[in-house]
């Protein structure tokens, strides 16, 4: 990166770059126009510039500002501070949150660089205040590196971003190794970009995702799930998918699956996993939602397949045997990556409910069709079988059916009384010991 500075910025008028202020969402308006009335500068920055240059809907709004956060603070009542690893403002109007980011200094041009730096070259710290121009080196790509100014709706471009977002070239800013090295979760930011948004890696960088991507070893389960979530809920998640297992760095994230789809011989499992990521896909083109749990239910189900399987051929009752797994599988999991409890829950119930698919009558049965995870357990269902595992054409028939039919159809059909019965007496042992006694009892009383 040396000798940036001396760049010159090209100031490109909203005549050429033709993005429609329209795109830019309302809230998004208001805080940069809050900040310039004020007296302070207001861009949109990132990956929303980008994305509206390519014509697509950002997902959030990124500003950058001269003003310091406590000034954001004091611009905007409806603001908190965030102190994650950068001090950043975040600006609320209902369920839309705006994220305010004071221009900072470069690393390299920054007093105590030094200091920042871990000894292999890792950015520790990068919260030292700067300028427009100072900000633009610290980004990683040409395309996410564009300034929109909301006071002129001009364009400032440093680095030849915006020829490269009409090209769709992934270019890195500065010496791909030292950035690669800095923060290796880059790499993995480029294999997104790469997958969602059709982008060309650029060949100063591109050899160097196989030739460094061990770096990836030591970085942080909890960035490597935040992480995880935007390569598969992005929309392009097979294709992205696909890049992660060319560069060998899938293993990352879920090394047993890596290691079941390197051991399989008809290739099994990998067809579920693709199959899942193709519904995912299908589902976030139609903007229907999307759960992590799933996501984590599908990547770790060979494993706890394969531990439930093991207990029970050593005599473990079923159900204990896949209690057992899922534990082990999700407590194992946690060293590569963080999943956070409600989703790792909601994974095991996911679990549990292919083993209980099989009973198709009595109080097991109906605990199975009241179950909140009933339809994301029947989709998981669907998929095992579409994606080869034939045996289980008559569960999901049944499954199926049993889901038109009215409520009095449906108990007949489980032989079943009442539907009272479906209190499920396995969940009994996930709730605290404390509340059981006099809850439960009212409950089926
Ligand atoms: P998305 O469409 O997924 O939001 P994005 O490019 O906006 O993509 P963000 O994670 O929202 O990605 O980050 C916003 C901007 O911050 C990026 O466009 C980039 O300029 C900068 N940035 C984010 N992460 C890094 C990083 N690891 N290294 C350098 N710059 C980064
Ligand atoms: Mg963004």
């Amino acid at each position: 990166m040396d000798g940036h500075s001396s760049k010159q910025a090209v100031r490109i008028p909203s005549e050429t770059h033709k993005i429609d202020p329209a795109l830019i969402s309302n809230s998004a308006w208001k805080v940069l126009k809050g900040l310039i009335k004020a007296g302070y500068s207001g861009y949109l920055v990132g990956g929303a510039v980008r994305d509206l240059l390519l014509g697509r809907h950002p997902k959030d709004f990124d500003i950058a500002t001269d003003a310091t956060p406590e000034q954001v603070r004091k611009v905007f009542r409806n603001s908190r501070s965030i102190g994650r690893r950068f001090k950043i403002v975040h600006v609320r109007y209902g369920r839309e949150i705006i994220e305010v980011a004071t221009f900072r200094a470069s690393h390299d041009n920054a007093e105590h660089s030094k200091d920042a730096q871990s000894d292999g070259g890792r950015l520790v710290r990068d919260n030292v205040y700067g300028t427009l121009d100072s900000d633009v080196w610290r980004r990683d790509f040409t395309a996410n590196a564009l300034y929109y100014d909301g006071s002129d709706q001009s364009v400032v471009d440093y680095v030849g971003g915006l020829e490269d977002v009409r090209n769709k070239q992934l270019r890195i800013i500065g010496n791909p190794e030292t950035r690669f090295q800095e923060d290796p979760v880059r790499m993995l930011r480029a294999i997104r970009f790469a997958g969602k948004l059709d982008f060309k890696m650029d060949d100063e960088f591109e050899p160097l995702l196989h030739s460094q991507s061990a770096l990836l070893k030591d970085g942080s389960p909890a960035r490597l799930f935040d992480e995880m979530l935007k390569l598969f809920h992005g929309g392009s998640a097979l294709k992205t998918f696909d890049l992660l297992r060319h560069y060998d760095v899938f293993r990352y994230f879920f090394p047993g699956a890596e290691q079941q789809f390197k051991r399989e011989q008809d290739g099994a499992f990998l067809a579920l996993v693709q199959a899942a990521l193709k519904s995912t896909d299908t589902r976030i083109g139609q903007d229907k939602p999307v759960t992590p749990a799933f996501l984590v239910a599908i990547m770790l189900w060979n494993d706890v397949r394969y531990f439930a399987n093991q207990g029970i051929s050593k005599k473990v009752p079923p159900m204990q045997s896949w209690l057992n797994a899922s534990q082990r599988v999700v407590s194992n999991q946690s060293r590569h990556l963080t999943i956070p409890r409600r989703f790792s829950l909601a994974a095991k119930e996911i679990w549990i409910l292919q083993n209980k698919f099989s009973s198709r009558r009595g109080k097991r049965a109906l605990s199975v069709l009241t179950h909140a995870r009933f339809r994301a357990a029947y989709d998981f269902l669907c998929l095992r079988y579409e994606s080869g595992e034939r045996d289980l054409a008559e569960t999901v028939t049944f499954w199926t059916d049993i889901q038109e039919l009215p409520e009095s159809e449906q108990l007949k059909l489980l032989h079943v009384k009442d539907r009272r019965a479906a209190d499920r007496p396995e969940e009994k042992q996930h709730r605290p010991r404390r509340r059981r006694r006099n809850k439960s009892r009212r409950r089926s009383g």
